[in-house]
This record gives structure tokens, sequence and C-alpha cells, in this order.
């Protein structure tokens, strides 16, 4: 059993406005440790019919909530801040329980989750609209920025506190209110954070938690008339399934999709700089982030050099329970994703890749896979064009600058990207021709609050963190005055 300092944290109903409840159907799911298979717990397997209250509350919620002063929401959103923060150690033992995580890069992310929320308590008051020169006598116009109303928000596993916060956290310092769905993997994360909402004064309807069955959830997430924004993070599948269903009542929406991240190393980069980048960005959360490099294209002249500091550090990974001292790689999440990490390396093997360290399912057995990095990659297998999502690190070969930027860009996805280079005129015209909405230079981490993450092409819609991720929640509206 899970051992908290607080153990009313660790909650087995969902919170729909303002109480704690169970599934009409009474019916609930399981969620298990990816790490050793044990139950955990459960939660309500909601439907339509429970998302279409807490739809409602949230809709009665918004008046109440959008006349307050921005700097009184801003104060609630401060106290959650501390709130999250005061119990990150509990926050982070129900993360690496649910999600397989190592404990203290479950830590990692409630420090940055909660940032987010710390930013935009700070931003929702920071809200300005213009006035713009009248272009007629007795006129004059004016532009204001409003809460755009009852928002959705649907999650996935991979980052279970801080793909909610981005969301919430911009959502309610803007004045709307929210119903989010966590991914039936890792619930408790976001049950926990409603729970600090509660205690911080987040009033009853203003944010609650739906857990259960998605396509139902999701249908009337899309198809309530109430709600006016969908903000989706997942696979690009169900982004475009959710975007087809928003249609009919015509959502705005923001989607964080899928990426396939070329990591680039020229030959004149700094070689232990670029494999520390390479290291954090490919293997952290065991290569499950939607913002992890996919694609190693390194430079002829430093390949051979680049790849052998690259096995070395591979192979000093621990991988084990997140929750075990010294783990540096988790489980995966489940067998799927073992699966395809299986796949993917198959088909490099038959096509002529080269494993140089790992490769194979991990001794530890359910989903723990050994870190990974093959060699003669091409642009014809399997992993140059699908996102892993798992520790395997494939490397290309490459001579040319030209040609490198053509195969980064050879993708639907338009996610992150990264290169390491030490040349001025290089930098700027790689980073110009990088077809991404984020690219990382001379370093493997690009997320934080301050910053608006996102991406173009098939990688989604809108932003997160930073100014621009308020404008995701509001709208702009346009006053003309006459008769003056
Ligand atoms: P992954 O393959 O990484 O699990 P998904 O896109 O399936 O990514 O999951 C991301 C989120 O989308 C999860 O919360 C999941 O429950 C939800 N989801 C999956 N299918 C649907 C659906 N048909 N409608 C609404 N939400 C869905």
């Amino acid at each position: 059993m899970l051992k908290l300092n607080d153990p009313s944290l660790f909650k087995q109903k969902a919170y729909i406005d303002g109480r704690w409840c169970a599934a009409d159907s009474g019916r609930t799911i399981n969620v298990a440790n990816p790490a050793t298979g044990a139950l955990l717990g459960t939660v309500p397997e909601m439907g339509a019919a429970e998302t279409s209250r807490a739809i409602a509350a949230a809709n009665a919620a918004w008046k109440g909530w959008r006349e307050k002063l921005a700097k009184e929401r801003s104060a609630i959103l401060r106290k959650w801040y501390d709130l999250i923060l005061a119990n990150a150690d509990d926050l982070a033992a129900i993360m690496t329980a649910e999600q397989g995580k190592p404990l203290a890069e479950a830590k990692g992310e409630i420090a940055y989750a909660a940032s987010f929320i710390e930013w935009f308590a700070e931003e929702g008051k920071r809200i300005y609209g213009d006035t713009i020169t009248t272009p007629g006598h007795g006129r004059r116009i004016m532009v204001t920025k409003e809460p755009i109303g009852v928002c959705a928000a649907i999650t996935p596993w991979n980052f279970p506190a801080a793909m909610i916060t981005r969301k919430a956290g911009p959502a309610l310092a803007a004045g709307c209110t929210m119903i989010v769905k966590p991914a039936e993997l890792t619930p408790f994360s976001a049950l926990a954070l409603a729970e600090l909402a509660e205690r911080a004064g987040v009033p009853p309807g203003v944010l609650s938690v739906v857990t259960g069955n998605a396509p139902a959830i999701g249908g009337e997430m899309t198809s309530n008339p109430l709600v006016r924004k969908l903000s989706f993070t997942g696979s690009t599948a169900i982004g475009k399934l959710l975007m087809r269903q928003s249609a009919d009542t015509v959502k705005k929406l923001s989607l964080e999709l899928g990426g396939n991240a070329p990591f680039i190393v020229f030959d004149d980069a700094d070689l232990d700089a670029a494999v520390e980048g390479a290291m954090a960005s490919k293997y952290r959360n065991s290569g499950q982030t939607c913002v992890c490099a996919n694609r190693f294209y390194v430079q002829d002249k430093v390949y051979g050099a680049f790849s052998e500091k690259l096995v070395a550090a591979v192979q000093k990974l621990q991988v084990g329970d997140g929750a075990a001292p010294g783990t540096s790689q988790g489980p995966l999440i489940d067998e799927r994703a073992v699966q395809k990490i299986e796949a993917h390396i198959d088909d490099a093997i038959t096509q002529g890749g080269r494993v140089l360290t790992g490769g194979q399912r991990h001794a530890l057995g359910h989903s723990f896979f050994e870190p990974t990095v093959i060699a003669d990659v091409t642009q014809q297998m399997k992993v140059a064009r699908e996102e892993t999502f798992g520790p395997l690190a494939p490397l290309f070969r490459f001579q040319h600058d030209d040609d490198v930027v053509a195969m980064a860009n050879d993708t639907e996805f338009g996610l992150a990207s990264y290169f390491y280079s030490r040349d001025i005129g290089r930098i700027w015209r790689i980073a110009e021709q990088l077809e991404y909405g984020m690219v990382g230079i001379n370093t493997g981490i690009i997320s934080n609050e301050v910053a608006p993450f996102g991406g173009i092409k098939q990688s989604g819609l809108g932003r997160e963190g930073s100014k621009y991720g308020m404008d995701d929640y509001l709208t702009v509206k346009y006053w003309c005055l006459s008769g003056m």
C-alpha cells in the first residue's frame, strides 16, 4: 500500500461540483503500478451522464468565477500552488506509483506542474485589451479580452500532473471553469490536485475531475454546446477524432499531439554537451514524452565519437522501480508500449540497423525495457516515421546541412526539434529552416512555464505556457461606440 504523509490525498472518487462521487452505475476501473503490476486502487467508471452534470455545474459556476477580480482568482491559485509544493513528496509518490517514473523525476514534474499555476496566477492580472484609432468621426473602437467559458481538458498519462496544470492554470486565471478527464492509467495525480484545489478555495464547479470511459466522456465533452473549448494532449489519432467531434459545436481547440523530434549533431558541436542533451531529451521518462528526441542525425565526421560517448552514457542508466533509490529509468507505461519499441527495433534490424546497446525486454520483467541505441538507421525505417515513445535512440548519418534539414522536416509532425552547433551562422540558418514549433539549440530541455510550448503541422494547435498560453482561454470582444 502507498505510504503518504497525508493519506487523504489518495482519492478513489471523482470530483464533480465540489463533491467526491462514485459512478452512477457504481462501477469502477482498476489502476495498477506499472513497476509491479500490483493493484493501486480504483476510480469511478463514469460516462456521459456524469460528464453532463459536471459541465452543467461548470456553467453554473462560471458567472461567479469570472466576476471575481483577477486578483482574487490569483490569490486562490497562488494558494493552490503553495499547497502543491507543500505536498510535493506525496504527489510525487502517487505519481511514481501510478506512472512508473523515478521519484526524482516525479518530484521534478510536481515542481514543473506547480510552476504553471504560479505563472498564470500572476499572468491573470495582466490581461490587456486595445483601443484602436477610429476610422470615422463620432466612433470609438475598443477591444477587450474575456474568458471563453466552460472548458474541457483531456490529458495523457506521461505527465499526470503537469498536463493538467498547463491547462487549468490559464483557464482558471482567465476566469474560465474546467472539467478534466485524466488518463485512465494515471487518475490519482489528477484527483490529488483537485483535493488541493478545493483546499485552496477553488469554488465548487470551477474545477471538476471526471474519471472513466474515455469515448463516453469525450463524446459528451465534444458534443455539449455549453463547452466552449477543448484542450487535449495525447495521440494524434485521438486528437483528430476529437477535432472532428467538436466540429458540430465549433469549439475552440488546443491540441498537443504527437511529435517526431529530430536531434541534430553537427560536426562543430561540443560532443559532451550534445550527449548530455541527448540523454535528457531521449531517456527522460523512459523516452515517453512528446518532445523526446526520436531521430538522431549525426554528421559523418563526429558519428563514431558521438555514438561511443552516447552508448557509454546509456549503459550507466539504472533501470528499476521508480520508487527504489538510484533508479534513473522506470518501466514503460504498459505492455502495448513495450510492443511498439520492439516493433521499431525489429524493423530497424531487418533493414540493416545495428544494435549498439540494449534492444531487449529488461530482465526485471513487466514493462521494463533496456535503454537502447541503434546505429545505421535510415529514413525508410519505422523509427524514422513514427514516434517510438520509448528508450530507443536511432542514429542516422548525414553529410551536408541541406540534407539533414530535408530529412528532419520530412515528417507530418512539427513539435520539438534540437540541434548542437557552435557556429552562429549555422545556428541561425538551421533554426529558421526547421519546420517545428520549438527548437532547442545546444540544449535537450526546452519546456518551462514562461515559454510557449506547442507544435505546427499535425502536432497540434495552440500554445501552453507563457503569455501565449493565456490567449488560448480568452476571446476578443470588439466594441464599436457610436452616436457620440
Ligand atoms: P496514448 O496512446 O498515449 O494513451 P491517447 O490519445 O489514447 O494517448 O490518450 C490520451 C487521452 O485521451 C487519455 O486521457 C485517454 O483516456 C483519452 N482518450 C482516448 N480515447 C479517447 C476518445 N475516444 N475520446 C476521448 N478521449 C479519449
